[in-house]
């Protein structure tokens, strides 16, 4: 079965073709510019391939509401012309196809519990943390929505001692995650690229301590059965034992599960998928598209 997966981003759009068993035969990327323009590049790609369904991983916020007349849009994004822009429906008039339909993180969530990381697994959430910030929560073949859809990136941090910008950079929050820890953020406390900050810089430190209070955040509201941390951010390998160790100074022995006291090395892990994680979970979306 032919399928198509789209991964909107706020920098480019990924489009691929692939199977329902995850396996991705082609890919482009088209960088987004005004919806007009952008759309256009997305749908020539799929267009006349025979496609059954498109699954659409999209970047947010987004209405996920099937019975909103807004189901399938971009919301308020301050992302320059983003805002009420129609993505599900736009593309399920040009393709002709089912669309499934979800934020960017949840596609990611779906493709690491189903195929990747968690496989075998009824829960997981899934991190990315990369320019920007956010999670996933799958819990047994549901992708968590609720009143809205999770924000974990805008999750309120306590600041580092040593952190020289304490408040972060989010326009809308005083010291949240994503504005503490995403990319950007690193970029815009040390004034490099965080790839180009040697790894005993106390950056590391200071988003380590980050990531660990997300963690067990997280730890405690959702109760995962393993927590995935993707994105460019993350592949500094070295994060990866600094963020686990702090987990448990952070958390204390509170919850004493085995998975976490014993094994913090499988429940806090890199995405099974490498950078396939959204494009395998948005193939999974169309699949569910097509009932
Ligand atoms: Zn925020």
């Amino acid at each position: 079965m032919l399928l198509g997966a789209l991964e909107t981003g706020g920098t480019k759009m990924v489009c691929a073709l692939g199977n329902e068993k995850g396996e991705v035969f082609e890919r482009e990327s088209y960088p987004t510019r005004d919806p007009g323009s952008t759309f256009a590049d997305v749908i020539s790609f799929f267009q006349g391939r025979g496609i059954e369904a498109l699954g659409v991983s999209c970047f947010g916020p987004v209405d996920l509401n099937e019975d909103s007349p807004t189901y399938g849009y971009i919301t308020n994004t301050p992302k320059p012309g983003w805002s009420h822009v129609s993505v599900r429906g736009r593309l399920m008039e040009a393709l002709g196809v089912p669309v499934g339909f979800d934020t960017d993180v949840n596609g990611a969530a779906l493709g690491e519990a189903e195929m990747g990381a968690g496989k075998g697994l009824g829960s997981l959430v899934y991190y990315t943390i990369g320019t920007g910030l956010g999670g996933g929560f799958y819990y047994r073949g549901t992708l968590l929505h609720g009143l809205v859809h999770p924000e974990m990136g805008h999750m309120l941090m306590r600041p580092h001692p040593k952190d020289p910008a304490p408040h972060g950079f989010c326009p809308f929050h005083d010291g949240c995650l994503e504005g503490m820890a995403c990319g950007k953020a690193m970029q815009q406390r040390w004034g490099v690229p965080a790839h180009e900050l040697p790894p005993d810089h106390i950056a590391w430190e200071i988003e380590a301590e980050y990531l660990a209070q997300m963690c067990a955040n997280t730890t405690v509201i959702l109760s995962p059965e393993r927590i995935v941390l993707g994105g460019g951010v993350m592949h500094q390998e070295h994060l990866f034992p600094m963020v686990r160790k702090r987990t448990l100074e952070l958390l204390n022995n509170y919850v004493s599960h085995p998975a976490i006291l014993e094994h913090i090395d499988t429940y806090i892990v890199p995405p099974g998928l490498g950078n396939n994680s959204g494009a395998v979970g948005s193939l999974l979306l169309a699949v569910r598209a097509l009932g």
